[in-house]
């Protein structure tokens, strides 16, 4: 590649026109294409979780209920409340969850007790 082309090309990520040494460059600096990865990097991370909740919309139910071990999505589809209450009851105490890594599990038996407590 040769270092004397000079082409005028406009930032993928701030929408300026600035010019290029190379054919392959995408990004006015440095600064840009720093925040254009982190924006990538989001936008998988987003994905992935999509991705994960389609999965889970489309399980049937019996699936998940054949499974001892259950992530925080499964288990608020099971019991049919928001993944914020789930982690809501997580956080109060009422519901027993374990860290597996970066994910949340928690045992279906544990979810069965919440309906066994006699309440006050
Ligand atoms: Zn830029």
């Amino acid at each position: 590649m040769s270092s004397n082309i000079r082409i005028q090309r406009i930032c993928g990520y701030c929408g300026n026109e600035f010019e290029a040494r190379t054919t392959v460059t995408q990004f006015c600096g440095d600064a840009c294409a720093k925040k254009a990865y982190k924006a990538k990097q989001k936008a998988a991370k987003i994905e992935n979780s999509n991705q994960e909740t389609r999965r889970i919309i489309a399980m049937p139910i019996e699936e998940i209920k054949a499974n001892e071990f259950l992530t925080i999505p499964e288990v608020s589809k099971l019991i049919r409340i928001s993944r914020r209450t789930v982690y809501r009851l997580i956080e109060k105490g009422e519901l027993k969850a374990g860290k597996l890594g970066r994910r949340t599990i928690i045992k279906r038996s544990d979810i069965d007790r919440i309906f066994e407590q006699p309440k006050h």
